[in-house]
């Protein structure tokens, strides 16, 4: 998996394109057949593999099956989403789950059908294939459940592979900040201990807020769920949440049958009293 940051290794030649001022209209003209243009120009040429399908100030990033590489545009490393001046805690749970997110869509339904070269080839043992089906189903089933707006239920099965990607995303930034911190005294700081400030870094990049009528478009067209189920879908399925925050079985944060598709859970970062049945 290729790892692109920050911006594109050459510009794109924008010179052709003649702005002006007060001719919208006529600027959207010239943009657009500028764009088709060059998209016609790729025609019997080989694939640029250095081209991003995001300009550098967005603020978003992506996984590419066909390039098989993630973006991450200079615009989402910055406040308040990746903050050089902060600590690791709330830096890998906010943007190292948003790595983790797109790490792991090459792995989710739709990116486990490319190969590495980016080619739609099943390239999974049929044992992998149908436990990764039991799994996912799992996760399918959960966001089933959640209300988007008065009696839209998410559409899990267009969700799942994001929400495959938020759950393995976040448990990959975990291991990883714990991982790059092991043996470091981390102390609480402001009133809260290490692993919650991972768990709030993680929750703050969904802050927001929409229309109900947004809402409803977005449960038939958007393949992501609504952001609080994109928070409390994942760490109601992890004991390192549990943990974090004394969180008892049967509260709203802790699933009786926590969904996982990717890594079993793992003795040495959760106590023995939160695991689940061991299934996975
Ligand atoms: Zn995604």
């Amino acid at each position: 998996m290729v790892n692109k940051i920050g911006y594109p290794d050459k510009w794109r030649d924008y010179g052709p394109v003649r702005v002006e001022r007060g001719d919208f209209l006529g600027d959207v003209d010239r943009a657009t057949e500028f764009e088709s243009q060059r998209q016609l120009n790729k025609i019997g040429k080989p694939v640029d593999r250095t081209e991003w399908q995001m300009t550098p100030p967005t603020v978003n990033a992506y996984y590419d099956p066909q390039m098989n590489d993630i973006n991450f545009p200079a615009g989402v490393l910055q406040p308040p989403l990746f903050d050089p001046k902060l600590d690791d805690a709330p830096n890998y749970g906010n943007t190292g789950a948003t790595i983790g997110h797109e790490l792991t869509h090459g792995f989710d339904d739709e990116g486990r059908q490319f190969d590495a070269h980016g080619n739609l080839r099943d390239w999974w043992t049929k044992k992998d294939a149908g436990e990764f089906l039991q799994r996912a189903t799992c996760v399918s089933d959960q966001y089933a459940q959640y209300t988007v707006v008065d009696d839209i239920k998410i559409n899990s099965k267009l969700t799942l592979g994001e929400d495959v990607a938020d759950l393995g995303g976040t448990l990959l930034a975990y291991l990883a900040w714990k991982d790059a911190t092991r043996g470091q005294d981390l102390k609480p700081v402001g009133g809260f201990t290490p692993d919650q400030r991972f768990f709030i870094g993680m929750a703050q990049w969904a802050c927001g807020d929409e229309r109900p009528e947004n809402k409803r478009l977005n449960a038939i067209t958007n393949p992501h769920s609504p952001d609080e189920y994109r928070i409390n879908g994942v760490v109601s399925n992890m004991p390192e949440l549990s943990k974090a925050f004394a969180c008892k079985a049967g509260q709203p944060m802790v699933r009786a049958q926590a969904c996982r598709v990717w890594r079993k859970w793992s003795r040495s970062y959760v106590g023995s009293e939160t695991l689940g049945d061991g299934r996975h």
